[in-house]
Formats: structure tokens, C-alpha cells, sequence
């Protein structure tokens, strides 16, 4: 892992940025571990990312977990497949119990954020990201768990903790590039579309060097906070920020690799 290669990834992100529209339906794919909505269809999970939540409940599921809905939330629905048993007789002359979907039935589920009581529980990661060493050594705490909003992920300035709800490695990335970007000027407190682009360009310059592909996410999240959603305007964007992105990884990489030598 040298960061040559790194700022050949780099260069070459830009330039795609800069000329190619990439698909705009292209959803980042995350895996989701908080609650039983991880085992939901993709259609639901994305219903539950719409409302702006990473966990969402029934009632008595909530309840199940020593939570609480509080008085006047509004539930949103999720739908499940209606399973009717039917007796069919097979060639045997038996009778089978067969299932088969009869539609779909409107499940009504409340956000995390609409609940109190006792803390959820938390969650192992299945897989932990590459550069973990890099939080590490930075001093930074990584949780896993339901973020505020039901972003994929969060750094807070103050307490220095890095909050994942999924577990792709850019997300983590991302984030770590926030901290590394901190270390050499002070970042503001909000959704900065300057510190957004670093952060993610960052990302998906990492993603790429351990063998993930962000590309379609990374230009879709930074076109989100350009002037317009076009390939021009996203490439004035990344250019615009290119040395502290530099920087940014430069700081990244090289906190690693110091780290394998005293190991
Ligand atoms: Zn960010």
C-alpha cells in the first residue's frame, strides 16, 4: 500500500468524476445490524431510510427490547407478504400443507427515535473494517449502533467518537477522513459541502486501495452537495479540495503503516 497508488486513485476519481454521469439510482448497499430490520426486504429497509431511521419497530417489538413508544409518534407501514396454508394432495394420495403468498399486509413499525427506555442493545459488527488501527491510534472510539438521523454514520467533534449504523467500509472511511481532516483545520460543526467532498473522495479513494468499489455512492453523495448535479459541477467540487484530500489520505495511510512497524 504505497500512496503513490493512492494518489493515482485519486487523480483517476477526478477525472471520472469530472466527466461521466454515473447512474443515479445506485444506491449505496448496506448491511444493516441494529434490530429486526436487518432481515427485512430491501424495499422496506429503504421505506425505513426514506424515514429517516436505521431502526424501526412494531410496538410490541419495542417492547420486547424494554423501549417504549412515545405518546403521539406516527408509525409508517412496511409491507408483508399475506402466507395462506392450503391441504393439496400429492400423487401419494397425501395430503400436503402448502404455503402461498396472498398479497401483501401493511405492517405498522416506529422509528428508533419515537422510543425511549432502556439502551438498545448493541451489536458485533460482523466484519470489522480495514484501518481500524487508523481510529486507534487517533484516539477515536467506534461504536456500532443506531445513529441520530439514520445516516450511515457520524463523527462527533466533541466526544471524538465515530458512530457506524452499517457496515461497508467507506462509511467508516468517510468518517475516519473527517477525523484525519480535523487534525489540520478546524471543521465547522455542520454538514459542510467542502468537508462532505473531502470526506467522501477520501473514502472512495480508500475503498478502491483495499478492494471496494464506491464510486457510484461517492459521486452521487458529493453531487449532493454541489451547486448542480452535474458532472462539471462535481468536478470543480473535487478539484476545489484536491490538497486537503491529499493530505487527508497522505495522513491516513502513513498512521497505518507506522503502526505495522512498531507491530
Ligand atoms: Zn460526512
Amino acid at each position: 500500500m504505497t500512496i503513490q497508488k493512492a494518489l493515482e486513485e485519486l487523480g483517476n476519481l477526478v477525472k471520472l468524476f469530472s466527466s461521466q454521469e454515473l447512474p443515479e439510482m445506485c444506491k449505496q448497499v448496506f448491511i444493516q445490524n441494529v434490530g429486526p430490520s436487518r432481515k427485512w426486504s430491501l424495499g422496506n429497509r429503504l421505506v425505513m431510510l426514506l424515514h429517516g431511521t436505521a431502526d424501526a419497530r412494531g410496538y410490541r417489538q419495542w417492547q420486547e427490547s424494554g423501549r417504549y413508544v412515545k405518546k403521539g409518534a406516527k408509525a409508517f407501514y412496511i409491507l408483508a407478504p399475506m402466507i395462506r396454508h392450503k391441504k393439496v394432495v400429492n400423487e401419494k394420495g397425501k395430503e400436503d400443507d402448502v404455503k402461498f403468498p396472498v398479497g401483501f399486509i401493511g405492517i405498522p413499525v416506529f422509528q428508533y427515535e419515537d422510543t425511549d427506555g432502556k439502551p438498545v442493545e448493541e451489536y458485533q459488527p460482523t466484519k470489522l473494517p480495514p484501518l481500524l488501527d487508523v481510529a486507534e491510534k487517533f484516539g477515536v472510539k467506534v461504536e456500532y449502533g443506531p445513529t441520530i438521523s439514520g445516516e450511515g454514520g457520524s463523527y462527533n467533534l466533541v466526544t471524538n467518537v465515530i458512530k457506524l449504523s452499517q457496515e461497508n467500509p467507506d462509511t467508516f472511511f468517510h468518517e475516519l477522513a473527517h477525523k484525519a481532516h480535523s487534525t489540520f483545520e478546524s471543521l465547522k460543526p455542520v454538514q459542510d459541502p467542502e468537508q462532505e467532498t473531502v470526506a467522501q473522495l477520501s473514502a472512495c479513494v480508500l475503498a478502491k486501495l483495499y478492494g471496494y468499489d464506491a464510486t457510484t455512492f461517492s459521486w452521487n453523495y458529493i453531487a449532493s452537495y454541489a451547486e448542480e448535479k452535474s458532472p462539471e459541477a462535481v468536478g470543480r467540487i473535487c478539484m476545489r479540495v484536491l490538497s486537503k484530500v491529499q493530505k487527508v489520505i497522505t495522513l491516513i495511510i502513513e498512521t497505518h503503516e507506522k503502526q505495522e512497524v512498531v507491530v
